[in-house]
């Protein structure tokens, strides 16, 4: 008998949520008749699939009043870890069973697709290639709406609306830019990276770092060292690396002249001549 096969099969984890379902289970009585029926239930699977295919009865599991389903074995290529469910009832006052329902079921040890994963929910960033399109759902947490324009506004209006970066009609909520922050500050341009454990200074002191408008502004901005290697990259302002700006090699790290050539003029070299 297999783990999760039982005969019955009554047992549940959670006592709260399955209460009521392990109520009707206690209430199934077994069949008596259906439980010992594992020849016509071998039978009838074997009017539909190779008898190769069919391995040992692993038990038993009481449906409801007089229906029993039988597990079988299943040997079938491809399929290490599936059982064969055979599902079998009897009529009141029948001493006899008939086979209702022959399914191939997924057991512990089978292989089966992973739980299904919206398309959207698969996109990693980086993903997107010219030409594809990514749509947000109207009620995307990371955003909420901006100001929205009537279309009435004086065109000075709405150049400062614009410039004021009011004028579009959803705009970063307030979990978007904790996401943002968050993902950022524990990336490659924040202060756990193996290039700002090492830096020599923060990019706080970098006169590379240009500010950024915004409450992000208090805590990260862009890179400008065409040099760095987060050049045009959001970094933290504790993030660093050995392209700052005032970073100096220390003396014995500096290049230490050659001295001056000398001309030997007392000895002679053998050459090869061809
Ligand atoms: S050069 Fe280095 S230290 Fe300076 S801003 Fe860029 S990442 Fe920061």
């Amino acid at each position: 008998m297999i783990a999760g096969v039982t005969a019955p099969s009554t047992e549940t984890t959670d006592a709260t949520a399955e209460a009521p379902a392990k109520r009707a289970a206690k209430a199934v009585k077994p069949d008596k008749v259906g439980i010992a029926a594992v020849d016509a239930a071998r039978s009838g699977l074997l009017e539909l699939v190779d008898a190769a295919d069919v391995g040992d009865h692993l038990g038993t599991r009481a449906e409801d009043k007089r229906v029993v389903t039988h597990y079988f074995d299943c040997r079938r290529r491809g399929y290490r870890g599936w059982r064969w469910a055979v599902v079998v009832a009897r009529a009141k006052r029948q001493k006899t069973v008939t086979v209702d329902e022959v399914v191939l079921l997924p057991g512990e040890d089978a292989i089966v697709a992973p739980e299904w994963l919206p398309y959207k929910d698969r996109i990693q960033a980086g993903d997107l290639s010219p030409g594809d399109l990514l749509p947000t759902d109207d009620d995307d947490p990371r955003l909420v709406p901006g100001w929205l324009s009537d279309g009435d506004d004086e065109p000075e209006v709405r150049a400062v609306t614009l410039e004021l970066g009011l004028g579009r009609p959803r705009v970063l909520s307030l979990e978007g830019r904790d996401l943002a922050a968050q993902r950022w500050y524990d990336g490659d341009g924040g202060p756990d990276s193996p290039l700002a454990q090492s830096a020599p200074a923060t990019c706080s002191s970098c006169g590379f770092l240009v500010r950024v408008a915004g409450p992000l502004s208090q805590a990260f901005g862009v890179c400008a060292n065409a040099q760095a290697n987060d050049d045009g990259r959001v970094v933290s302002w504790d993030h660093g690396c050995g392209a700052h700006s005032e970073a100096q090699l220390g003396k014995r790290s500096l290049p230490q002249p050659l001295p001056d050539p000398v001309f030997d003029t007392t000895s002679t070299d053998q050459l090869e001549t061809f």
